[in-house]
Formats: structure tokens, sequence, C-alpha cells
């Protein structure tokens, strides 16, 4: 059944997982076949409800784009952690980057699987970056006190039953300076019902997001046709019982790389109460040529999907997770791009802001070779040991 056309006949029923293939009867046979090998390669998995939403007619549907594999993922292109986020990882399942932010990876398994995921590393057999045993992450952040926020993460926290989603998130809360907890999930739009079939877990956002110390549930929406009637009724659900819920998104070839379609997906959720928070470019990720675009090619698509938008709508800052730091495109002349660090690793480059000449070729921050000016114009913040420009460039 279509979930387009179901408007107001919104379902509680559980979805069924697809994991094969052949569970998937709108493929052909033929194409079933082309497509094994990009199975064997990184696994394919969805479910019935969010298959409801393709429109199997339309062979560039966005949605099909987001969960059905492509031929096309089988070009060598990319890196596995094109981030190098295991260089972070301090403790068994705990990264840390920035100083304010830890991330626990509580599980490595999703609601479905995004063709473009920059984590998919986690899915693959040999991964050891996940734990469900929290003990030493927590024991990390315990001594830790400039830890203020954690990310529970991996794969999809929320699709842990809330029985053993809610001792992590109590343990978190017993510790002082933890004052905000995120929750990163796609949950909202690959199965809502999960959320607003589960009564103890509104009772978990009730007892754990509280006045100065809110639980934050980073959403995962990139096109505005996952907002059905039941998602919309898991995000109800969310604000309701306490969360601040907030939205993130890559931008992502062939599904939000339209500036309508993503300052659609801007303004409803604006108008849902989810404000857009990052679009981030796609990281060049092992298999993720076919989802990803030039850098200043998507910048310009962000800010023109930011100009339809009211200013609550266009509340989203376009970034690269590199290495260094999420690193921000501010702006683009006939001849430069500007980049500001938004979070940085080393703090000797926080706030600080870099003019590069354009390249039309570029994937990556790294592809920028020609540094025309960087620094901090504000003397308190001034960086007087910040890199040279040598170290900064050698240290990609
Ligand atoms: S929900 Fe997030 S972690 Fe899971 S597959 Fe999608 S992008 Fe990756």
């Amino acid at each position: 059944m279509n979930h387009l056309i179901m408007k107001n006949n919104i379902t509680d029923k559980k979805p069924k997982y697809l994991t094969r293939l052949n569970q998937v009867p709108e493929l052909s046979q033929e194409e079933r076949e082309q497509l094994e090998p990009v199975n064997d390669k990184f696994i394919f998995r969805s479910n019935d409800y969010y298959n409801s939403l393709i429109d199997w007619n339309d062979p560039k549907d966005p949605i099909r784009k987001i969960i059905i594999p492509e031929v096309q993922e089988l070009e060598e292109w990319g890196q596995l952690d094109a981030s190098n986020e295991e260089q972070y990882t301090r403790a068994k399942g705990l990264e840390h980057k920035y100083d304010s932010t830890a991330l626990l990876l509580v599980n490595e398994v999703c609601a479905a699987y995004c063709r473009f995921c920059f984590r998919k590393r986690l899915f693959m057999d040999d991964n050891e970056e996940v734990t469900k045993d929290i003990s030493e992450g927590l024991a990390y952040i315990r001594e830790h006190p400039e830890i203020n926020n954690v990310l529970l993460t991996g794969g999809d926290p929320l699709i842990m039953s809330t029985s053993k989603l809610e001792p992590i998130i109590r343990q978190l809360r017993e510790v002082e300076h933890v004052r905000i907890i995120r929750i990163g999930t796609k949950i909202p739009a690959f199965n809502p019902m999960r959320i607003y079939n589960d009564e103890s877990l509104r009772e978990m956002f009730r007892q754990y997001s509280t006045g100065q110390k809110r639980i934050y549930v980073m959403a995962h929406f990139n096109h505005p046709r996952e907002l059905t009637p039941e998602a919309v009724r898991g995000l109800e659900f969310l604000l309701q019982a306490g969360a601040i819920v907030i939205n993130q998104t890559p931008m992502i070839a062939g599904v939000n790389d339209d500036p309508e379609v993503l300052g659609r997906l801007f303004n409803e959720l604006s108008y849902i109460g989810v404000p857009p928070y990052y679009v981030f470019h796609c990281r060049p990720t092992l298999g993720n040529k076919p989802y990803t675009m030039p850098v200043e090619k998507a910048y310009e698509i962000f800010e023109r999907a930011r100009i339809v938008g009211s200013g609550l709508a266009k509340r989203a800052r376009f970034v690269m997770s590199h290495q260094t730091g999420k690193i921000e495109v501010v702006g683009l002349t006939e001849k430069n791009i500007y980049f500001r660090y938004q979070r940085a690793a080393d703090n000797r480059n926080s706030a600080r802001f870099m003019v590069f000449r354009r390249n039309a070729d570029a994937y990556w921050f790294d592809d920028y070779t020609e540094l025309v000016d960087d620094g901090c114009a504000f003397e308190d913040v001034s960086h007087e040991d910040s890199w040279e420009l040598d170290d900064f460039m050698n240290a990609f």
C-alpha cells in the first residue's frame, strides 16, 4: 500500500524488515542480479513501510535512491573512514574529537541502511569500533568534566528497545557535567511507528529531558516525502515528551540536490517545529561517488534552498565533517571560496577563517590547494601559535 495516499489513515503496523533484494518484488530479476555484488560489499536493509514511499514507476525516485543499491557504488572511489573517525577513539565505543562533545557508538545496526552512509564500515563484519558495553566509555566521560554533551550514535540508538536504551541515558544523567544528551537517529523517517507505539519511550524522555538538561533528537530526514503523516506523528510524540528535535541531512545527488526540494524540506520541518541544523557535504566515503557532487555546486544549491525559506527555516549551516573539524562553507565570490571552522579538533583552529581560490572540481576540503588568506580577526581569539600555512596544508 502506498503511504502517499494514506493521508488520514495513519498506520500503527510494525514494519517488516527486508534484508535481501529478492524481498523487493518491484525489482526485476535482472536488476537483482546486477545489484547482488553491491549488496555483497555494502549491505542492503530496508522495510516495507519505507519501501512503500518509493514511486517504482520512476527510476530516479529520490526515496529509491536513498535505500536501493546502485551498481555505481562498486566504483573504487573514496575511503571507508573518510574523516578518520577512528583516530579519535579514546575508549571502546567512545570518540572524543571536540572538547565539549563525546560520541558513544552504542550499536551497529540501523532500521535501514542509507546507501550514502559515511559509517558503512560499522556494518561490516570485522568492525570493532562499536560496543554494547559502554562501561569504558562512561568511565572516560566521568573523568572528563569538559564533556558537557554526549551524542549517542552508531548505528541507530532508537532501534534498541527502550529497556536497553534507558540504562544508558540514566547512567549519563548521573554524570553531573553532562548537560545535553543527543540521540542521532533516522528512526523517525525509517520506522516512526517504533516511536509512537512505545509508551515507555515517552516516559524515558519525560524523565530525562528536563528543564536544564535536555535530550536532543538529531533526526535525519533527507527529502520532504519522508515526512509522512506517520513521521509527523512520531516527531510530535518526541516533542510532546520533552525532547528537542532538530534535523540534519547530507546533500545527496538525486535526492535533495535541488533548491526547491531542499527548501521545501527546510520549510516543512520548520512548520513541524524541527529546525534544520546541519546540511553536510557528502564525505568522500568508499562507494559514495553516485551520491556526491562538487563542493561549490552543493553550496550553491544550499544557498538557493535557503532563499525560499523563512528565517526559521534557514538556520541550517553547510559543513564538511573533515578530519580536522567541522568546516563551514560561508561564501563564494567569482574567484574565491570562504571557509570557517565551526568546530575544530585542535583548538588553535577554533573560528579560523580560510580563503581559497575556487576549484569547481573539488569534492572535499583537501582538494582546495591555493590558500589566499587565513586567520582570525579578533585579537582575543587570535591564535598566536596557530598553524603556519605549510603545517596546515601538510596535515592532510
Ligand atoms: S541512519 Fe545514519 S548511520 Fe544509519 S545508515 Fe543512515 S546515515 Fe548511516
